[in-house]
């Protein structure tokens, strides 16, 4: 079994199963089907649409030879295919890259281990028994399938643990590394506003019109006078009719906005309706109501 895993960029851990399963045959062959798989399966992350966000790629396979020899010397069986995945890994710190923040990284290959003796097997091996029993009727018509092609020898199933196990480990610690970098690379705006990271941000329940206004809002690029002057945007009204400058805190002190509805959130700071889910629920509602966007602050 291989897998394959981006990880350290911007978009989440993505991983690609290349080879699943148990292959009924003879040992080296199995061997070279796991290492042209790996050389298969390398060439397609590096050139998949996330390389250029990505930092490092993971290779993960069940068997320990492959494993060993892509990292070292080849020897024996499939030497050609093994040194082409090391000229491919080599070249991956190499490949252009779309964001600054994002470094060159490594391919890295790791041996995933059998489930005995690993922290946390046994929750890990119930919660992939309780998902498991799909893949494991996929195996058993493969057993079928191997046992009609006779001269196999048929290899113990492989656990669903161990995939459980890796991706598990390796979510956690993309999470750590990114909640890392949010604290030192967030903007600016994002760090006054103390918005941090949250696996299910909730306003992205939000409509879609509102989400637009709030993150506008918190990132100060928007329909903001100061927006269009630093950008040189011609053409543009820089004030509300009410006046003053448009800016992104505006819609909390126009006076106008304020007659055509009254606010719903009270003593609440700004800073509170942009950040908090009650505040980012107001703020659509008194949209909805007021049309400041539309009729009191509109683009043009
Ligand atoms: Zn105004």
């Amino acid at each position: 079994m291989l897998w394959l895993v981006l990880d350290g960029g911007h978009w989440g851990a993505w991983k690609q199963e290349s080879t699943h399963g148990h292959l009924c045959l003879p040992r080296h062959e199995v061997f070279d089907a796991e290492a042209t798989a790996a050389y298969e399966g390398l060439k397609a992350a590096c050139n998949s649409a996330q390389a250029p966000y990505t930092q490092n790629l993971y290779v993960l396979l069940d068997n320990q030879e492959v494993a060993q020899q892509l990292q070292g010397s080849p020897r024996g069986s499939s030497q050609h295919t093994i040194l082409a995945f090391q000229e491919v890994a080599n070249a991956w710190p190499t490949r252009p890259l779309r964001c600054q923040a994002i470094q060159p990284g490594q391919v890295h290959v790791h041996w995933i281990p059998g489930h005995a003796g690993i922290a946390g097997n046994e929750q890990a091996d119930e919660q992939a028994k309780k998902g498991a029993r799909g893949i494991l009727a996929g195996n058993e018509q493969a057993d079928e399938q191997a046992k009609k092609g006779a001269r196999s020898t048929p290899q113990t199933n492989t656990p669903p643990t161990r995939y459980a196990w890796a991706h598990r480990t390796l979510k956690e610690e993309f999470w750590q590394r990114f909640q890392a970098f949010w604290a030192e690379n967030a903007p600016q705006q994002y760090q006054d506003l103390s918005i941090g990271l949250d696996k299910r941000p909730h306003e992205l329940s939000l409509p879609r019109a509102t989400l637009g206004r709030l993150l506008a809002a918190r990132s100060g690029h928007g329909d903001f006078a100061q927006y269009h002057e630093r950008f040189g945007h011609e053409d543009t009204k820089l004030e509300c009719s009410c006046g003053h400058p448009k800016t992104p805190h505006h819609f909390y002190y126009c006076q106008k906005g304020h007659k055509a509805s009254p606010h719903p959130w009270g003593s609440r700071q700004v800073d509170e309706i942009l950040r908090s889910k009650s505040g980012t629920r107001d703020l659509h509602e008194w949209l909805q109501r007021s049309h400041f966007y539309r009729t009191i602050c509109p683009a043009h």
